[in-house]
């Protein structure tokens, strides 16, 4: 008789270790899942005042206080204010 339960138990140990390595494994995929497509993670796009087009914040390129995609941009409003 305690020769079942003894198989029973070790069935039952086996079953909750797999199991429970299951379980953590799904709830890392999720974290990196997660990681990767964090709404708040994105760069927020603004639009360049002088050609329109929308790019990342982080490569914005400042001048007089205004946000332009690119150098060139920049340099092409400073031309029309000054013209
Ligand atoms: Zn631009």
């Amino acid at each position: 008789m305690s020769r079942i339960v003894f198989w029973v138990l070790l069935a039952a140990a086996i079953y909750l270790a797999i199991v429970f390595a299951r379980s953590r494994r799904i709830s890392g995929e999720k974290k990196k899942i997660s990681r990767k497509s964090d709404p708040r993670a994105p760069v927020a796009m603004i639009e360049c005042p002088q050609c329109g087009t929308h790019f990342p914040e982080d490569e914005a390129v400042l001048g007089d206080g205004v946000a332009y995609c690119s150098e060139r941009c920049r340099k092409a409003a400073r031309a029309g204010k000054h013209a």
